[in-house]
């Protein structure tokens, strides 16, 4: 049985293990002939959802793997078809061996993320499920993987179905309205209407004005490292790092390029751009370095300005660092003093880089939106709420609701995504 009435036709396969070595290999089969080919291949079905060990023969009989087969019946699977998992030795020959068998029985490669789209058409899960799924999967970092595991329990989707519910009140009462205009419905039902359309565009609006704190956790950082050449920007990032990846040089403008380094700070990956030498310069080259610099530093999350101890102040940033302090320059006001020769200071300077990205993506609260996308309809079911608060008839304050409540529906998965599937399932690899 499919809850959505959405039967696919093809019977897939796909490793759901990564690739390089493993002793173990998981082959997940889906769709409507998955009886038969578990069947075929380890000659006879075992009980629903027991792990057995079996021998899988192709048509020929020959012997291609001893395995551990599981029988997923749908509609309680993770697509919500008919679905069996073969636990194989993880050889190329076996798992191309066993591909072929279930060719030969009918079956067909996945493709990128489909079985995650025939759960989600099956209605075992919503859209922002699914993309949660992909992230958790994405996940470099603990903090990441909370995020994700967050949504994909349905913590996010609760915010919109609250909303679409809240919704679905207005726009029914407003209906009523238009419907029974001669009845003695009490005047303050459409104040009372307007006071709760007021209240759910704020909430969207607090939801949106976050600080993109989801979708930086989920992006990662950038935190921007400028500052004259030769302050030892590149010794910094090094050694926050803590492996050669800038080129440090003694000539001033040899950092040519931003040059970018991924670190994780509190759970944040936080990308270090090291930018050029932020010096005036006639050379061409060198100063294309320097512009993208800037234009680097200007979009980034948190800037940290790098000058040597004794010799100015620097520009205005998040955080001025006073390189050099081994050789015994006075550290400015506000500034932080470091060593990227000795090692003094870097402690200091970690954990302050650290509290920032921390307060960059803390999460209290509801939890945040992840992505672009949401962000968008939100915008657009927002707009629409606006139009309906201005609406100078009740017909188009009904119309505006209806079409609030799409846009909201856009985001979970419930109305209109036909057009929008291909572009979230497509980012899946094969076998999820
Ligand atoms: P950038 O151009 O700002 O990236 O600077 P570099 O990291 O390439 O460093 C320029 C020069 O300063 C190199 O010779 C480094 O060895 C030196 N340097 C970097 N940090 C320190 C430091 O803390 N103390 C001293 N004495 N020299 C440093």
């Amino acid at each position: 049985m499919l809850i959505a009435g959405v039967m696919q036709q093809d019977t897939i396969f796909a490793m759901a293990s990564g690739a390089g070595r493993a002793a173990i290999a998981v082959m997940r089969v889906s769709g409507p002939r998955a009886e038969a080919l578990l069947a075929a291949l380890a000659g006879g079905l075992p009980a629903p959802r027991r792990a057995v060990l079996r021998r899988l023969r192709d048509e020929t009989g020959e012997v291609l793997d001893r395995a551990l087969v599981l029988w997923l019946p749908g509609p309680s699977s993770y697509t919500g078809e008919d679905s069996a998992e073969l636990h194989l030795h993880a050889s190329r020959a076996v798992i191309e061996a066993v591909a072929e068998a279930l060719v030969a029985q009918g079956g067909r490669p996945a493709e990128a993320g489909e079985f995650s789209r025939r759960a989600f058409l099956n209605g075992k899960m919503d859209l922002l499920e699914a993309e949660a799924i992909a992230d958790l999967i994405a996940a470099e970092t603990r903090a990441q993987a909370r995020q994700a595991l967050r949504q994909m329990e349905g913590a996010l989707s609760a915010v919109y179905h609250d909303w679409a519910g809240r919704l679905r009140a207005v726009l029914a009462h407003q209906e009523a309205l238009i419907d029974f205009p001669d009845e003695d419905l009490p005047p303050e039902v459409e104040a009372r209407l307007l006071a709760e359309m007021a209240a759910l565009r704020a909430e969207m609006r607090a939801h949106l004005d976050d600080g993109r704190r989801g979708e930086k956790l989920r992006e990662g950082l950038v935190f921007a490292v400028t500052g004259a050449p030769n302050v030892g920007k590149s010794s910094l990032v090094n050694a926050l790092a803590e492996r050669e990846v800038a080129i440090v040089a003694a000539t001033p403008g040899t950092t040519r390029d931003a040059l970018e380094t991924r670190i994780v700070l509190a759970g944040v990956p936080v990308t270090l751009v090291d930018t050029a030498g932020l010096r005036e310069t006639a050379d061409p080259v060198e100063a294309e370095g320097v512009r993208r610099a800037r234009a680097r530093a200007a979009e980034a999350d948190f800037r940290v300005c790098v000058v040597v101890a004794g010799e100015g102040a620097g520009e205005a940033a998040d955080l001025v660092v006073a390189n050099k302090i081994d050789l015994g320059g006075a550290v400015p006001a506000g500034a932080l003093g470091v060593s990227a020769r000795t090692g003094g200071g870097l402690d200091v300077l970690r954990a302050q880089l650290a509290e920032a990205a921390r307060r960059l993506t803390q999460q209290s609260g509801p939890p945040p939106l992840t992505r672009a996308r949401h962000r968008a309809a939100l915008l657009a079911a927002m707009e629409r709420l606006d139009g309906a608060l201005a609406a100078p008839w009740p017909e188009l304050r009904a119309e505006d609701l209806r079409l609030a409540m799409r846009a909201l529906g856009r985001i979970t998965g419930v109305v209109g995504v036909e057009d929008i599937l291909d572009a979230i399932f497509s980012q899946f690899c094969i076998g999820k």
